[in-house]
């Protein structure tokens, strides 16, 4: 980084100088340019005031030779290029006349040229200006000068800006590594700190800057995924508590009543009666195991649906149906409302463990009244209903109850042999479905608990079909 500070400081810094060091030397030489066009208008005057006769052009020449700092040298020529006049040392200066000013002074057009005489280290400033009378060209006088002053102002001027370039390399390498320090040290920070979170140390956070900038949003962002994994470290643990807690109470308490039975001699049918009940607590036990597996593999989304369309109306009645034997024993009524066709496309076995859930619960938590089952079509889903003249669930607890272990009253769910995993499952499968589930609820009431399911459009259902 700050080597890209320092190359790109260098390169602005080295542009803007060579340019304004070319801006100098075009002024610089303008300025020489001009100071001999204004000479060249003195010769134009001696040449057309006085007579034509040479002395004119000596006093002119001695007058200009005592001049110290721009001395210049002259030449006046004929219109076809032959000295009429040539002053003390321009002929020193070794100047070849070229076509081109010829061809220019023709045209009434000034040359202007750079000639460098042998032997001598300052380069010469030449102009050549043609000068009409009357529309001809009668003569061309050209002017020299030397550009010592020129170079010493642009070698002067190269000096400083080298000078200039090794403090702003200087300042450039400095600032560029404080900059590069202070904009990569939070990098540095974020680095440490997340090496550093582990597990053991979830609760710990990043500490923003306050600035606001890129790196205060990244330090957000990585203390948000820190609170997921946090809560969900969390909610693991919590669920391996409860779930040992679960399976443990039962072994226990199995383990207590075979340790009885062993305590003394018994009748065959005693063992029968208690091995009965060990296989009811066994297919207990077992069902919680499956449902705790299909809840950790829903967690990782190892569940795979397969997703077929199906009509809801007839998998409700065909429950409904199942469940109508368990209500005429507890002496309850089933009513069920499937008015019309609808169609869903889902995971039949998923959906079926749903409404088994859902319906369990109803039967579980009713003692007397009715369960009424119905099933509508909407616009865009299909709602299922399912209402209970049961117990109800208060206000306070009805949405903690999809929560996993969670029962309202621990000691009337071990009654009915619930752990709290059913809606867990029931709240999974609907969300898997993209429906949703919700609850209305009255203690010593009823509860309702109203499920909605995305409709199969009858139009999209081949490629629906195609899809599951
Ligand atoms: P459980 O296996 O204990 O029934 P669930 O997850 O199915 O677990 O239900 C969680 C809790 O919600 C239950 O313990 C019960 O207290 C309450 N609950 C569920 N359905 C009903 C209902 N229809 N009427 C009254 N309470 C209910």
């Amino acid at each position: 980084m700050t080597l890209w500070y320092v190359f790109t400081f260098l390169i602005s810094a080295l542009i803007i100088c060579s340019f304004l060091y070319l801006r100098l030397k075009h002024q610089l030489l303008k300025e020489i340019d001009q100071f001999l066009i204004d000479e060249t208008r003195e010769i134009e005057r001696v040449l057309s005031h006085e007579s034509k006769e040479t002395h004119f052009l000596m006093r002119f020449e001695d007058d200009v030779m005592a001049r110290k700092y721009y001395p210049f040298f002259f030449q006046v020529l004929d219109q076809n290029g032959k000295p009429l006049y040539t002053s003390r040392g321009f002929q020193e200066l070794g100047y070849v006349l070229k076509e081109g000013v010829i061809a220019n002074a023709i045209n009434k057009k000034v040359t202007r040229e750079e000639i460098r005489p042998a032997g001598r280290r300052t380069p010469y400033r030449v102009i050549s200006t043609p000068v009409y009378k009357h529309g001809k060209l009668t003569e061309i006088i050209q002017l020299a000068t030397h550009l010592r002053f020129v170079r010493k102002n642009l070698s002067h001027f190269r000096n400083n800006i080298l000078i200039g370039l090794f403090v702003v390399l200087v300042l450039g390498t400095l600032g560029g590594w404080i900059l590069a320090r202070r904009s990569l040290s939070p990098i540095g920070y974020i680095a440490s700190k997340a090496r550093s979170i582990t597990s053991e140390n979830l609760s710990e956070r990043l500490i923003p800057r306050g600035t606001g900038d890129e790196m205060d949003e990244l330090i957000h962002t990585i203390n948000e995924m820190i609170v997921r994994l946090e809560s969900s470290f969390k909610r693991m643990a919590e669920f391996t508590a409860d779930a040992s807690h679960e399976l443990k109470t039962p072994i226990c308490a199995m383990r207590g009543e075979a340790e009885v039975l062993l305590s003394k001699e018994r009748e065959p049918e005693e063992y029968q009666e208690s091995l009965a009940k060990f296989i009811e607590q066994f297919d207990h036990l077992n069902q919680m195991i499956n449902d705790l597996i299909l809840l950790s593999k829903s967690d990782t989304t190892q569940v795979e649906l397969k997703m077929i369309p199906l009509r809801l109306d007839l998998l409700i009645k065909d429950l409904c149906n199942f469940f109508q034997v368990l209500a005429d024993q507890k002496e309850i009524t089933l009513e069920m409302d499937t008015p019309e066709e609808v169609n869903v496309i889902g995971d039949k076995l998923r959906l079926q463990q749903l409404f088994t859930n859902l319906m369990d619960n109803a039967l579980k938590y009713t003692s007397k009244g009715s369960i009424r089952v119905s099933v509508e079509k909407n616009k865009d889903s299909a709602l299922v209903k399912i209402k209970d003249t049961g117990m109800g669930i208060p206000k306070e607890e009805q949405e903690k109850i999809f929560k996993r272990f969670y029962r309202v009253d621990k000691s009337r769910s071990r009654e009915t042999g619930g752990v709290g995993l059913g809606l867990s499952i029931a709240e999974w499968i609907v969300r898997a479905h993209h429906g949703r589930i919700e609850v209305e609820s009255e203690l010593n009431q009823g509860s309702t608990f109203k499920i909605y399911l995305p409709i199969e459009k009858r139009n999209s259902s081949k490629t629906n079909l195609k899809k599951s």
